[in-house]
């Protein structure tokens, strides 16, 4: 039986999410639960807060690995909907969570909520994702990571004040980072090309790239027409 009204909502006005039918709500938890990992990730909630104590995301923001496992434990409907709305933005997903001696996977339940708000273009995972577009565009499109000398303050200005610290201590950053690295802002190191077809196949037969037009036609355009190009040059037929 569904709990609603639960006393662990955040306090008015501070979640701001858009008002939608219980119906809605209810059939966005149906698609968390029926994920095949879901029920590896939950098995009910000792309320003991180890999770909460090795969090880095509690320490900073009014978040809670507890608060989600016990939402979704309890299925409370309404608040899993205001979670998925507000805090499953706010995990960093460390998977520190794993502690937990239910063996619970908090930061796991949390990325199958994320998946579920992308998968249905939830303006949270819009709003989330908004900054990371040309990450996600080097990333799927080059199969390398970002190197620092990406993260200028010009090209992300909604990073604030993070990104100028990484720019304004660049040497420090490439030291830190693999000796491979290039000091570019094309790519941090070659991927061969088998690998890279590789990738695209798997983001394609995945749906990770479907996911990216829930949350970004236009990128998700041009990830699609570069992939098939290349897959096209390579003689791949999907
Ligand atoms: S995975 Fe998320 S919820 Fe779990 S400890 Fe890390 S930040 Fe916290
Ligand atoms: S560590 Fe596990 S049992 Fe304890 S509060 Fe967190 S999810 Fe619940």
């Amino acid at each position: 039986m569904p709990v609603t009204g639960s006393a662990l909502l955040k306090a008015p006005g501070v979640a701001g999410f858009d008002e939608v039918s219980y119906e809605v709500k209810e059939r966005l938890f149906e698609q968390v639960k029926a994920d095949l990992r879901f029920e590896d990730y939950l098995y009910g909630c000792y309320e003991c807060g180890i999770c909460v104590a090795v969090c880095p995301s509690a320490r900073f923001y009014d978040f809670s690995p507890r608060r989600i496992a016990q939402a979704v434990a309890r299925e409370d409907v309404e608040l899993v909907y205001q979670q998925m709305e507000e805090d499953i933005w706010e995990c960093s997903q460390c998977f520190s969570c794993v502690r937990c001696p239910r063996a619970n996977n908090p930061g796991g339940i949390i990325l199958i909520m994320r998946e579920a708000a992308i998968n249905n273009g939830m303006a949270s995972a819009k709003e989330a994702l908004e900054g990371y577009t040309r990450i996600i565009y080097k990333i799927m499109s080059t199969g390398t990571q970002v190197s620092p000398d990406m993260l200028q303050p010009d090209a992300f200005p909604d990073w604030g004040p993070e990104v100028k610290d990484v720019s304004d201590n660049l040497e420090l950053w490439r030291r830190a980072t693999p000796p491979e690295t290039m000091h570019t802002t094309s790519m941090s190191w070659d991927v061969a090309d088998r690998t890279l077809v590789e990738l695209y196949l798997i983001w394609f037969e995945t749906g990770a790239l479907d996911m990216i037009k829930q949350v970004d036609e236009g990128l998700h355009m041009i990830l699609e027409e570069l992939m098939e190009e290349r897959l096209e040059e390579m003689g791949i037929q999907r």
